[in-house]
């Protein structure tokens, strides 16, 4: 029997430690492993046994964290990186060479319009950005060199929710992976795999930890698409020199991609997680759904003040009935929109500012998904990197604050911003 989240948020991926019997997750701090003897050494080098080698491939303390990622995701396997941006490139790997192209939604972190604008140009990668809203769209930008679609579910900065099953269904008929960052959704509010996603990434530094200690990143794979089909991924499919002409696909199945990201991408990439800040995430995680439910409530006492102060423009909130996307958040995302939102003051950019300037509780900090409130004024900061019209499509537009609602009083935080506002 499947267990439900919230048992599995603790449980998952966890075992009592077999030399101790230590019930938490030990920190294995060690960057090696004693081998049995030279014949235990060379079938686990030649990936005929599974275990430990060395921990820039896998450590105990990291695989529990990624084992629990992946059932919280409903995938078969997962791998844990450095930073969320490190999981993004993880996850396109194994999928692409010089010369082939993602379709990537419009909203975007800006970190991630960035990588995939400027560091995709070194690897010879492209990115055709859509409107996402138009699954169309989407479908009319996939060419012969497309290799996957990447979008974010409840997607930054001001939230909106992306209607996963129809671009799930775009991505189906093409045979090509759907990828979905799920970071600001997290698993509770969003299962992208269950809506049809083949890949699923994260930046852990956020609502999975949710304390505001660690970076870190995952790629969840859903263990159900057939690389082997259309002959576009060949490091999936065809014999891999290094490991003695191993078809990962072949030999591996539902863990193919899991094992192919650990066994070359982590080997040769290096952007492993390390034992430290799989702990704090494993500790985080334990509360996600908790968490989740306040963030939530939080968000919408407060988006709902906001929108009725007449100081403030607009503000765009799925969880709002004013919001365009109300319907699909209510039909996609039935536990809620989230805990990010954006807000347009009628004071445009210096109001902006202002109110960053003179907000006591809320932080003015570039993250979010943090227990405690913040705030970010994306197109003097984050988004900065992009034209106005980038910024205006992207939903960061100059009068525009994004607020990340932590788990404080609500009254407290209305309190705050009624005091910076005036
Ligand atoms: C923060 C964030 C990232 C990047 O993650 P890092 O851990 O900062 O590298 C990617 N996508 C989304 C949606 C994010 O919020």
């Amino acid at each position: 029997m499947t267990q439900g989240f919230d048992t599995l948020q603790i449980h998952a991926g966890a075992h009592p430690d077999p030399a101790t019997g230590a019930r938490q997750v030990p920190i294995y701090q060690t960057t090696a492993y004693v081998f049995r003897d030279a014949d235990h050494a060379a079938a686990l080098f030649n990936l005929q046994e599974v275990g430990y080698i060395y921990s820039r491939l896998t450590n105990p303390t990291v695989g529990a964290l990624a084992d629990r990622i992946a059932a919280l995701e409903g995938g078969a396997g997962a791998v844990c990186t450095s930073s969320g941006h490190a999981a993004q490139l993880m996850a396109l790997y194994p999928l692409m060479g010089p010369g082939l192209n993602i379709i990537a939604s419009t909203r975007l972190y800006g970190g991630t319009y960035t990588q995939f604008t400027q560091v995709f140009k070194r690897f010879g990668w492209e990115a055709k950005f859509v409107d996402f809203d138009d699954p169309q769209a989407v479908a009319d930008a996939i060419d012969d060199n497309t290799r996957a679609i990447f979008c974010e579910s409840l997607a930054n900065p001001a939230g909106v929710p992306t209607d996963i099953p129809a671009i799930a269904k775009v991505a189906s008929e093409a045979g090509l992976p759907l990828i979905v960052d799920n970071t600001s959704a997290t698993p509770y509010l969003c299962n992208p795999i269950a809506m049809g996603a083949t890949l699923v990434v994260h930046s852990t530094t956020k609502y999975l930890t949710g304390n505001g200690t660690v970076t870190g990143g995952a790629v969840v794979d859903s263990g159900t698409f057939d690389w082997s089909a259309s002959g576009k991924f060949p490091s999936l499919s065809e014999p891999e020199p290094a490991y003695h002409g191993l078809k990962f696909h072949e030999a591996l199945g539902g863990m193919a991609y899991t094992f192919y990201s650990i066994a070359v991408g982590l080997r040769d990439l290096g952007m492993t997680m390390n034992p430290q800040a799989a702990h704090y995430t494993l500790m985080g995680i334990e509360t996600l759904s908790l968490r989740m439910q306040k963030h939530v409530q939080n968000a919408q006492k407060i988006a709902e003040w906001l929108e009725a102060d007449p100081r403030v423009e607009s503000v765009s909130y799925a969880g709002l009935p004013s919001s365009p996307y109300h319907d699909r958040a209510k039909a996609v995302y039935p536990k809620g929109a989230g805990g990010l939102f954006t807000v347009a003051l009628k004071g445009g950019y210096d109001a902006c500012v202002s109110l960053v300037d003179k907000l006591e509780l809320f932080s003015h900090v570039a993250n979010l998904g943090d227990t405690r409130s913040l705030i970010i004024h994306s197109a003097s900061t984050t988004h900065r990197q992009l034209s106005p019209e980038q910024r205006e499509a992207a939903g960061a537009g100059d009068n525009v604050v994004r607020l990340s609602i932590g788990t404080e009083d609500p009254a407290d935080l209305i309190a705050d911003l009624d005091q910076a506002l005036s």
